[in-house]
């Protein structure tokens, strides 16, 4: 359970969302900057009278999500202090949000629930899958060569559980994902990870192990590991060279111009080779109606926000 730390009654955490409104900031970096949860901020802003301009919408249909799509050119970037104790300490601003898999229903959670990802892929070899989303703790898990280590996206992420990780969600994720595999026998997709990244070579090889045991998995998303110095990044180089077709992590702001992404402050800067997210640009609403993470090796350019 979050707890807000700025005390709402008083004048200070009244004006806060109006002062960040006037700065530009969006409802999701008020929130991290008052650590408070979206319905608070939003009346806030409400009782202040200011008017938050909705996004594009995500479409209707199967693949809509709970959430509108958000391309981000309009928000402004945010990030905590360098002293912050959470960068040197190497966790989640949110420590609360960080569940042992005893306290959670599902360790995979349906696309649905994220605007960026998307309940099933609509186009493309994978299409017809659902997606389910699987999300660790930021930091912790992370390298700290991580180029996002001050910027995460999980700052704004206050509502987001983090699952422990260790045997116990590794010996739960098997069996979660075994009740996938008979379930969606055509073909599921999982996102690795919404926050975190993997924490041990024997994690790795887990993920090696699933591939073969469960033929209908198939696996997206971003690693921070990708210096060959780290022996958890040789092992998911190794993993992702072998299996990148139902294994497709791309190596973030690696040195590479295939299987790999690359942080731009602005569109401006994408490199020559490099195509920038769709969604990111509103020319798509998420992932499933995407697909382009899995479908081409090509660079991917994400603008920071
Ligand atoms: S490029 Fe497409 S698949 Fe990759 S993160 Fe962006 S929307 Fe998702």
């Amino acid at each position: 359970m979050n707890t807000c730390r700025m005390p709402l009654g008083s004048d200070r955490g009244a004006t806060q969302p109006v002062r960040g409104a006037s700065r530009g900031l969006t409802i999701e970096q008020t929130m991290a900057e008052m650590q408070c949860s979206r319905a608070t901020v939003a009346n806030l802003r409400r009782q202040a009278g200011i008017s938050d301009r909705p996004g594009r919408k995500a479409s209707a249909g199967r693949n809509a999500t709970r959430h509108d799509a958000r391309p981000i050119l309009d928000k402004p970037a945010t990030m905590p202090p360098v002293s912050h104790p959470a960068l040197t300490e190497a966790r989640t601003l949110y420590p609360s949000t960080v569940v042992p898999v005893d306290g959670l229903r599902n360790l995979l959670v349906s696309g649905q629930n994220s605007w960026k990802v998307g309940a099933v892929v609509t186009k493309g070899r994978w299409k017809g899958f659902p997606i389910f989303t699987l999300t660790l703790e930021e930091r912790a898990t992370c390298p700290t060569s991580c180029g996002h280590w001050r910027s995460c996206y999980g700052n704004a992420m206050h509502m987001a559980n983090r699952i422990a990780h260790g045997p116990a969600f590794e010996e739960r994720l098997g069996h979660e994902l075994a009740i996938l595999n008979s379930r969606h026998p055509g073909g599921f997709a999982v996102r690795l990870h919404i926050l975190g990244d993997f924490y041990s070579a024997a994690y790795v090889d887990l993920w090696g192990g699933f591939l073969d045991r469960f033929p209908a998995l198939h696996v997206f998303g971003f690693s921070a590991r990708w210096n060959r110095t780290d022996p958890i990044a040789r092992a998911l180089l190794g993993l992702v060279m072998e299996r990148w077709d139902r294994f497709a992590i791309r190596f973030s702001n690696a040195p590479s111009d295939e299987c790999s992404t690359v942080s731009i402050e602005h569109p401006v800067q994408k490199p020559a080779d490099a195509v920038i997210c769709p969604a990111q640009l509103g020319k798509t609403d998420n992932c499933g109606t995407c697909g382009l993470c899995w479908a081409t090796t090509r660079r991917i350019g994400f603008v920071r926000h």
